[in-house]
Formats: C-alpha cells, structure tokens, sequence
C-alpha cells in the first residue's frame, strides 16, 4: 500500500488510542522498526524514545525474539490452556515465580495489562469470600494512578485523569487517599502517609484490597515517590487486613533500575501484576501472582476454584518470546546498563530545567520525564519531534523518555538534543 491508501483507510475508518473520529490526530505510516529506530514509509527514520509505551525493551526487530517466534511458531502457535499444558507457558511460569518477590508462588497468565489487573481484583475479592468476609469488597488506592481501560481498572485509576465524571454510574466507588508527595529517595513525612492511614483504618472492614503502582505511577502523571512511603502502605495493609495488589505492568523487567519496583522498597505484595515489556514488545501477554496465601485462600473457600479463563490463556508463541525476552534482559549486567541510561537521560536532560515554561525535570532509572507548567500542543509538539528525527509522544503536561535498554549513548544524547531543541 502506498501512504495515501493508508492514511486514507486511516481517516476513513481507524480508531486510535483515545481519538475522535471527527477531529483526527495526524498520524505516521511505519514501514518497519528496527534497534532503536522506527522506519516511516516515506523513507524517514526516527530515534525511538518511547519503547512503545515501556514494552520494546530490546528495541525492534530482535534477532533473538524474531528467532523464538519462528522456532515456536514451527511447533505450535496456539492451543487453549484448559486441560493442556506445554513448555513455553511453564518456563515463563518458572522464571516469573523466581524472579518476582519469594512469596508469589501462583501465576496466572492472561492476556493484556488490564486484564491481569481485572485478575487481581477478582482474587483480592474472592480470597475474602472465601475467609467468610463478604463485606471487605471495595478497593483502596492512591490518586494519580493508572491501572487500565477496563471497568474495574478505570475504577482504581486516577478519578480526574481516569474520566471517573464520565463513567461515574456505572463505576464501582473506590476510596482514594492523595497520591503521595515524598519523593523518591527521601524518607516519607508523617503527614504524607496520614490520609491514607486514617482511610485505612475507617474502612478496613470494607476494604478487600489496595491497589497501587509501586514507586514509579506511570500514565497517570509520571511521578515517582518514597519508597518509605510504599514499605509504610505494606505495614498498614498487615495491620488491618488488607490485600496489597502491586501494578508492576509499567514498572517490571527493569526500568526503575530494580528487577522490579517493589524491590526499592524492600517488599512484596500479596498480588501482583505483570505485563507490557514481558514479550519484549512482541505480542500482548500479562501475568497475575498471587501468594500461595491467596491462593489457597481462594481455592479452599467457595465455589473452590478461582473464576477465570481467558481464550489466549497461555498463548505459547507469546510465551516462548517472552522466555527469550527474560533470557535476554538477565544474560548481561542489565543493572549497570539502566545505570548508564539513568545518568545519559540526567546529564541530557539537565539543560531543560533553565527553559521557559518547565516546572520540573526528573529522572529514575531508564525514565526521564520533563514536567511543562501548561499542557502541550500535542499536534505541534508530536510534528516539530518528527522533524527532529525523534519519536516522542508526550501527554499532558509531560514530555518523557523511556528509551529501549540498547540505546546507546550518543543516541541518547540525541534524543535529549531533540526534547531540548523542541521545548525551547
Ligand atoms: C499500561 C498499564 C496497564 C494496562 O495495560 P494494557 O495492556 O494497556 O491493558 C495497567 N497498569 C499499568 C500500571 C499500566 O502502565
């Protein structure tokens, strides 16, 4: 197809994310994508910033991940996962039960973010079943938070951001203490955490679960917080009875610099959610842990099993991918390498506090976010990085970067000439 068919196609009849059908967002025909680099069709190629919303950490077209697909796809690319079973889903359960926090011992594989997340949910509820505490069926989170598309997702993510006004009849109603303002790397002051314990303690005997991103709250306002403040949650969820769920969708597999999140702050959730860069960028694949607690809980309660069972369960080409994905990331010193990109984006990113307009620059592990005072012109904004022979797709108030782990550091340096060049 040429372009134009494209575009045409595109205009005519194409949702994208968050879009109107009337008033349409320009958008650019890729040809392909490859390294840290993403080929339109008129011939440009653009320096990846994005990673594709956190997912492509080994940039595009892997030849390790091309070949894992294509030896599974000669095996078998799909089988349901009721009554059978196979060695890709198994390995990728292995690794997720040995890499992930010691007590989450139960994995259940789905099939996008939002749904591992709706999983959680309905564990945290049926493990309360099935202790006889029917009641404690609402959830509790933090504002800014972002945990998904779906109606329980929506419910916990942040009211304004997640558009609460709109859906507000059909939403469950969820309880929300602010979201939290220590930041990262300084202790958590005692009137930060007080709202949430004083919610906490109202409504524990109400309350199934808290549900929160650790550290690092990604699309719905790019902050990052205390890990004091998050171990502090983990003691108050013992305290009085609560279910942690931790969101490590955005998070996992590195990109704060820890394996995972949880891990700044020296603790472990009794659910957790796995998704987006787990194939590497490949396929849609997520995962949902839970502690042998939890699910003993659920499966020794009525009606004894746990109530879920999605088509793609298990999906074995997504599997296989997401093994030479994990094989890939632990083969070399992944820590050292998000270090170097760490201090890559806070040298390149350091200009950009001195130029008009910005409130904040800030940077954690392979994250670099620009914090604007006012929202930018999307449109313009997206087109001038395009000329500038990036990709980068800010929201909001925010421009950010989260690059693929393979960036080098002249690259990076572009990346940040090109956010500095831009904003200025
Ligand atoms: C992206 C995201 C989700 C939703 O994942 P999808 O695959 O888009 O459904 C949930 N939680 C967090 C923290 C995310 O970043």
């Amino acid at each position: 197809m040429e372009s134009a068919d494209i575009l045409a196609i595109d205009q005519a009849h194409a949702w994208h994310p968050y879009t109107s059908t009337l008033d349409r967002d320009p958008v650019y025909p890729v040809r392909a994508a490859y390294g840290c680099y993403l080929e339109l069709l008129d011939g440009r190629v653009l320096l990846d910033g994005m990673s594709s919303w956190w997912c492509a950490i080994h940039g595009y077209n892997h030849p390790a991940l091309n070949q894992a697909a294509r030896d599974q796809l000669d095996r078998m690319a799909h089988v349901m996962f009721g009554g059978l079973t196979h060695e890709p889903a198994m390995r990728l359960v292995r690794s997720l039960v040995e890499l992930t926090p010691e007590p989450l011992q139960q994995v259940f594989l789905c099939d996008s973010g939002s749904v591992a997340v709706e999983v959680a949910i309905k564990m945290a509820l049926q493990f309360w079943i099935a202790s006889g505490r029917p009641d404690k069926h609402r959830l509790m989170t933090i504002r800014s938070g972002y945990h998904g598309d779906t109606f329980n997702a929506m419910s916990v993510c942040d009211p304004v951001t997640g558009m609460h006004h709109l859906f507000g009849r059909v939403l469950p109603q969820q309880l929300f203490a602010p979201a939290p303002s220590s930041r990262f790397g300084e202790p958590c002051q005692p009137e930060d955490i007080a709202p949430f314990a004083e919610l906490i303690e109202r409504h524990h005997d109400a309350l199934a679960a808290v549900i929160l991103e650790p550290i690092v709250q990604g699309a719905g306002g790019m902050r990052f917080y205390s890990a004091d403040y998050l171990a502090q949650v983990r003691a108050l969820c013992d305290r009085f009875e609560v279910l942690l769920i931790a969101d490590e969708i955005a998070t996992g597999f590195g990109r704060t610099g820890r394996l995972f999140a949880c891990e700044h702050a020296r603790i472990s959730p009794d659910i957790m959610t796995v998704g987006k860069a787990l194939t590497g960028g490949y396929l849609t694949l997520a995962a949902t842990l839970a502690t042998e607690r939890v699910a003993r809980t659920i499966s020794s309660g009525t009606p004894g099993v746990f109530m879920h069972g999605p088509t793609f369960m298990g999906n074995p080409l997504a599997c296989a991918i997401a093994n030479a994905s994990l094989e890939l990331l632990l083969a070399d010193d992944w820590q050292a390498n998000i270090r170097r990109i760490e201090a890559g984006l806070t040298e390149g990113l350091e200009p950009c506090r001195g130029l008009p307009g910005v409130a904040e620059v800030r940077v954690l592990g392979a994250i670099g976010v620009v914090e604007m005072e006012q929202p930018v012109a999307m449109r313009e904004i997206q087109r001038r990085f395009v000329e500038q022979g990036v990709w980068v797709r800010p929201f909001g108030r925010l421009v950010y970067l989260m690059p693929p782990y393979l960036i080098s550091d002249v690259e990076l340096g572009l990346l940040c000439e090109a956010v500095g060049q831009v904003l200025a």
